[in-house]
C-alpha cells in the first residue's frame, strides 16, 4: 500500500511517502516557516507538498492512505485510529496535554480532509504503546483531583519508536514478541528509555510531558519540582520563563553549550569539562533508569539503543555500558564502534545481558500501522458491501 506520512507541527511539516509492501520510502521532505508570508498555512504547506508528490511520482501519485504521527492520544487512543471528524475534534481537544504538538497534527489532518476527501487517514499516537503501564507507574503522588480533574499521570511518548524496536529486538534474539523483555533507550535530540515486558511498555521515563526523565539535548529530565515553585514564589523568574528554558535551554546544552552529541562528545575529547560533565551526567542519569527497569521487569534479556545518538554514538554507549558492570553487562568494544545501519549484538558473548543496536523507523512504523488498520477495516467492512 502506498501511504503518505504525515509529521506535522506547528511550523512545519514533516512527510514521506512509502511503499509497505516493499518497506521502500519513495520521497521524503519537509515543508517549513509554515505562518509565513510563503506559507500562510498547513493548506499551502500541503500544496506544497503535493507538487513535490508529482515532480516526483507523476499526475496520479497513487496514494491510498495517509498516516499521521500524532503526538498525544491521552487516555482514549491505544491504537491507531481511522480519522473522522469525530476523532480529530478529540485530538484538538487533548491541545492542553500538548499544546504546541496536537492542534498542528489536527490542522495537517483537516488540510488533507479537504484536499483529498475520499482518502482514508489513520492517526498513530506516540503515546500509545505506553497505555499498558500499571497504574502504580503511571500514577503521581500526589492528591487525586490532579489526575480526575486535569489528567495528571505519566503518559509517555517515542512509542510508536519503543513498539517497533522492541519487534526488531525479538526478532534479532530470535524470541517471540511476548517473550520478550528488555529495556528500550531511544536516544535523539528528545531521549527516553522504556522497560518492556513480555513485549509490552510497563514504566518509561517521560512524563505528563516529554521533558521528564533523561537529561537530553535541551531539556533537563527529572528535576526536583521544588525547583521551580520556589524560584517563581521569590518572583525570580516566570512559569512561561521556566517552561522555556527547561525545554529549550537545558541539557546538553546548558551544561556543555550545545545539544548536539558529536560536538560534545568532540569537546569532550579535547578536554573541555564542561562536555565532560554533561558526558558523564547524561550517561549516569540513563544507568540509574536501566538499573531501575531491570527491577521492573524481572531482568531484561536485552538493553537496546536507538535514534541519532542511540544508533551513531559508540562514545556514549560505551561510556553508559561501561557504568553497568554490577549487572554483568560487558560490552564488545569492536562491535561497539563498528558502523552499520543493520540491527546487531554489540555486547560481549558473556555479557550477562545483551546489549543491542536497532536503527528505529517511525515513519515506516506509521505507514505499517496504517496499512494494516486500512485492510482490517476494508475486511470488517466487506461483507457489508457484497
Ligand atoms: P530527533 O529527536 O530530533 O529525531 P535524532 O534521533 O535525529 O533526533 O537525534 C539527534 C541527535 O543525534 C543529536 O544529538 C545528534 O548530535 C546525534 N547524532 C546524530 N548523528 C550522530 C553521530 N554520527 N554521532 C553522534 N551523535 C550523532
Amino acid at each position: 500500500m502506498r501511504v503518505l506520512v504525515i509529521n506535522s507541527g506547528s511550523s512545519s511539516l514533516k512527510y514521506q511517502v512509502r511503499e509497505t509492501d516493499s518497506d521502500t520510502q519513495l520521497l521524503s521532505g519537509v515543508v517549513e516557516q509554515i505562518g509565513s508570508g510563503d506559507v500562510p498555512d498547513h493548506g499551502a504547506a500541503l500544496d506544497l507538498v503535493e507538487a513535490a508528490l508529482v515532480a516526483e511520482l507523476g499526475q496520479d501519485p497513487g496514494l491510498e492512505a495517509v498516516g499521521h504521527r500524532v503526538v498525544h492520544g491521552g487516555e482514549r487512543f491505544a491504537e491507531p485510529v481511522l480519522v473522522n471528524y469525530e476523532i480529530t475534534r478529540a485530538i484538538e481537544r487533548l491541545a492542553p496535554l500538548a499544546p504546541l504538538h496536537n492542534p498542528a497534527n489536527a490542522l495537517g489532518i483537516r488540510a488533507i480532509m479537504r484536499k483529498w476527501p475520499s482518502l482514508p487517514q489513520v492517526a498513530v499516537f506516540d503515546t500509545a504503546f505506553h497505555r499498558t503501564l500499571p497504574e502504580h507507574a503511571w500514577r503521581y503522588a500526589v492528591p487525586n483531583e490532579l489526575y480526575t480533574e486535569h489528567g495528571v499521570r505519566r503518559y509517555g511518548f517515542h512509542g510508536t519508536s519503543a513498539e517497533y524496536v522492541t519487534g526488531r529486538a525479538a526478532q534479532l534474539l530470535g524470541t517471540p514478541v511476548r517473550g520478550f523483555d528488555g529495556i528500550i533507550c531511544h536516544l535523539g535530540n528528545g531521549a527516553s528509555v522504556t522497560a518492556i515486558k513480555a513485549g509490552r511498555s510497563v514504566d518509561t521515563s517521560m512524563g505528563y510531558t516529554p521533558l521528564a526523565g533523561l537529561v537530553m539535548g535541551t531539556r533537563s529530565g527529572d528535576v526536583d519540582p521544588s525547583i521551580l515553585t520556589q524560584l517563581m514564589m521569590r518572583g525570580e523568574y516566570t512559569a512561561q520563563e521556566l517552561d522555556s528554558m527547561l525545554n529549550q535551554e537545558s541539557g546538553l546544552k546548558g551544561i556543555a553549550g550545545s545539544n548536539d552529541m558529536r560536538a560534545v562528545v568532540a569537546a569532550a575529547a579535547e578536554g573541555d569539562d564542561e562536555a565532560e560533565l554533561a558526558l558523564a551526567m547524561a550517561a549516569y542519569r540513563l544507568q540509574k533508569f536501566i538499573g531501575g527497569y531491570h527491577v521492573a521487569v524481572g531482568g531484561a534479556q536485552a538493553i537496546v539503543f536507538t535514534a541519532g545518538i542511540g544508533e551513531n554514538s559508540w562514545q556514549f554507549r560505551e561510556r553508559v555500558c561501561e557504568g553497568l558492570g554490577a549487572l554483568g553487562v560487558r560490552l564488545d568494544r569492536m562491535a561497539n564502534v563498528e558502523k552499520s545501519r543493520e540491527p546487531r549484538v554489540i555486547s560481549a558473548s558473556d555479557s550477562a545481558i545483551k546489549v543491542l543496536v536497532v536503527p528505529t523507523d517511525e515513519e515506516g512504523a506509521i505507514a505499517d500501522q496504517t496499512a494494516q488498520l486500512i485492510r482490517d477495516s476494508g475486511e470488517q467492512q466487506a461483507p457489508e458491501g457484497e
